[in-house]
């Protein structure tokens, strides 16, 4: 018999979004005259623009025929995409080299893969709450996680401790499910606490296209030390559709090294390099195509339009907190409004209420995280006229 990786029974049940699918069925099956509103997806619903669609046809057809015909692809991605990623992060002020880019079929494999890297013996840092991800595959993996509390009182951007040590930084920016973005003087004391710790950030990025502040930083390579403390996870889900058609990106930059216990220095790149060549073997031709066309200039202005579509849904839910004097968070540079729970109630308490009496769904806080216990998260990637309707109804409650 096999000896089981019994790290598994100290994960806490997924149960957040089975639980409310069965609360919104159980609603809906007593209710059916009743039109429910979700605005808790995490999911984007607009179709994918046309340049990139019209790629990804291209990349098709060239499977068809034996002279344009590929197989197995480089496992870190092709050039012609890695380049492109390149030039977007040049548009942005950031220069990396096309080395240091991962193409992979998206954020959540290399946010979890990427602790193949690190011995089981770390101090780890994460903040609460969060993106499930980073937890999971800790306890997967029987790691010790410190928790970073991220509350009202720090405005949900948890800052370091200089005077306890770590040596993995979880930061996601901005954030799921808080909306909440570190600018540049922030985050900036997160990489000088890295290197004085010799320490490591491992930085979510999956959302930098919400960013609507010129000063916000889009990467952590717009911060200076960055590249010999961080590698940078990004995705095409949120930016361009692609949460189905699946692609991302991982950014190891050939500076950062770390000492192994012989006294050798061991570049976090090559690692990462003969981890992915080991056990990946490349994203689809016909997916890179695609997300090739994502940053051309034309694939670029159809994926700002449907952000922008988002953005002006999470306008509407801020302004509607606001008019009622509901502190929130995020709404801005993030596709995620995040507010505390009226009347004291808790989050699975709000999410029922809200569900019996304005029909309306949103994701409450407690999945996140214990910090998320009497908060609440809406999206704004549902469409605009529910989303209107959606916040009359909250409106009239309180
Ligand atoms: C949606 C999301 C991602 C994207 O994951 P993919 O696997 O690329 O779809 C990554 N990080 C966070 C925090 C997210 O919310």
């Amino acid at each position: 018999m096999p000896k089981l990786n019994e790290n598994y029974l100290n994960l806490k049940e997924s149960y957040l979004f089975s639980e409310i699918a069965h609360r919104v069925n159980a609603y809906t099956a007593a209710h059916p005259d009743k039109k429910v509103i979700r605005l808790g997806i995490g999911d984007v619903t607009l179709p994918i623009g046309s340049e990139v669609i019209s790629q990804l046809h291209k990349g098709v057809d060239a499977l068809s025929k034996a002279e344009t015909f590929k197989g197995y692809g480089p496992e870190q991605g092709y050039d012609f995409l890695r380049e492109a990623i390149v030039s977007y992060y040049q548009q942005n002020g950031v220069a990396i080299e096309a080395n240091e880019v991962f193409v992979s079929d998206g954020a959540k494999s290399d946010t979890g893969n990427i602790t193949d890297l690190f011995d089981k013996d770390n101090i780890i840092l994460i903040p609460d709450p969060v993106y499930p991800v980073y937890v999971d595959t800790n306890i997967m993996n029987g790691r010790h996680i410190t928790y970073i509390d991220a509350t009202i009182e720090n405005n949900f951007l948890p800052m370091p401790d200089h005077n306890s040590h770590a040596d993995i930084i979880y930061i996601c920016s901005p954030n799921n499910p808080t909306g909440a973005a570190y600018n540049k003087e922030q985050l900036k004391e997160w990489v000088d606490y890295a290197l004085a710790n010799n320490a490591v950030i491992l930085y979510d990025s999956a959302y930098e296209c919400f960013i609507t502040d010129p000063s916000l930083p889009r990467s952590i390579f717009a911060i200076e030390g960055a590249k010999k403390c961080a590698i940078e996870f990004c995705s095409l889900s949120k930016t361009a559709g692609f949460t189905g058609t699946r692609c991302g990106y991982t950014i190891v930059p050939m500076n950062l090294k770390f000492t192994t216990s012989n006294g050798s220095n061991l570049s976090i790149n090559a690692m990462w390099n003969r981890r992915q060549t080991t056990k990946f073997n490349g994203v689809s031709y016909i997916v890179q195509k695609g997300a090739a066309a994502v940053f051309s200039p034309e694939g670029m202005a159809q994926c700002k339009k449907n952000i922008q579509y988002y953005q002006g849904n999470a306008q509407i839910i801020a302004d509607s907190l606001a008019k009622k004097g509901i502190r929130y968070f995020g709404g801005v540079n993030s596709p995620y409004i995040w507010f505390e729970c009226p009347n004291q109630m808790d989050s699975w308490e709000f999410f029922d209420y809200l569900l019996n009496h304005a029909q309306v769904v949103g994701t409450p806080g407690a999945g996140f995280g214990k910090n998320g216990q009497k908060f609440f998260r809406l999206t704004s990637f549902g469409n605009h006229e529910n989303t209107i309707e959606a916040m009359k109804r909250m409106e009239s409650l309180f």
